[in-house]
């Protein structure tokens, strides 16, 4: 059929010509006929915007929609049902809103949008730009001795330790005087350099397991390839990508506990 004669034979149905119009799923879009009374549908069923439309195409007051069709058909000819009826539902809750209002929202919502796109764009380059292939000597502030490398230290949400075995003989702790917990972490104890002896941080414990958790701010930081040295306030400011605590990590606390037990007296 050509799109001549469909135009024609589409006008023909609509002056009342013809009483009855057989077509393909093609019915359901675009096409309106105002005086049409009952739409069949065989086999057939779309979503809900095809029920959207067919409800369009018999516009009449009293008109009928039938479907005929399998199971599966009625279920989906139900959720259709139900969809269209939410988004009609949802189309006059929104006329009844006042078209300032709507408009103040939407800006607000664009805004915010951009907003976020621009920090995560600015996050991500930043993130790419201080990531280094390069390990850093961390070392102490006031003394230069050596605390640990910048590879054996992991993230545990906003807290950064170290998980070097050998630590522990670098620092001399002292008890902290009211334990605090916060965040699953209890405040144990400071630690301090073992030769200066400068504050280094905390010593906390986690389930068990003692946490040396860095004051970065008492540390440089050394480049071993470059010999660079370079000192930070924050952990998002040193060019190292530190990893968060994985579960291959845990091996290294329980090596540790056992190596110690197993050692001669
Ligand atoms: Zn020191």
């Amino acid at each position: 059929m050509t799109e001549a004669v469909q135009t024609e034979t589409l006008q023909k149905f609509r002056d009342g010509f013809y009483k009855v119009m057989v077509c393909t799923s093609v019915g359901t879009e675009g096409i309106d006929v105002p005086d049409c009374n009952i739409v069949i549908s065989y086999n057939y069923s779309g979503d809900e915007i095809t029920k959207i439309q067919m409800k369009g195409r018999s516009r009449k007051k009293g008109a009928t929609i039938v479907v005929m069709g399998d199971e599966k058909q009625l279920e989906q000819e139900m959720i259709n049902a139900y969809k269209a009826n939410m988004m009609y539902k949802a189309i006059s809750e929104l006329k009844n809103i006042n078209a300032r209002a709507v408009e103040h929202k939407l800006k607000m919502f664009q805004t915010d949008e951009m907003q976020k796109l621009r920090y995560k764009t600015e996050y991500e380059k930043a993130k790419k730009s201080r990531r280094s292939e390069d390990d850093l000597e961390i070392l102490c502030r006031r003394c230069n001795s050596m605390a640990c490398l910048v590879s054996d230290v992991r993230k545990l949400g906003s807290q950064h330790f170290v998980i070097a075995k050998d630590f522990p003989s670098k620092i001399t702790t002292k008890p902290h005087k009211s334990p605090k917990k916060y965040d699953g972490i209890e405040k144990k104890g400071k630690m301090y350099c073992k030769k200066c002896p400068l504050d280094w941080g905390i010593v906390a414990d986690r389930d068990g397991v003692d946490l040396f958790i860095l004051k970065l701010q008492c540390f440089k930081l050394r480049n071993m390839r470059t010999g660079i040295v370079s000192q930070h306030k924050k952990w998002l400011d040193v060019p190292y990508d530190v990893p968060e605590l994985g579960l291959e990590d845990i091996p290294k606390f329980f090596r540790n506990e056992t190596e110690e037990n197993a050692s001669p007296e």
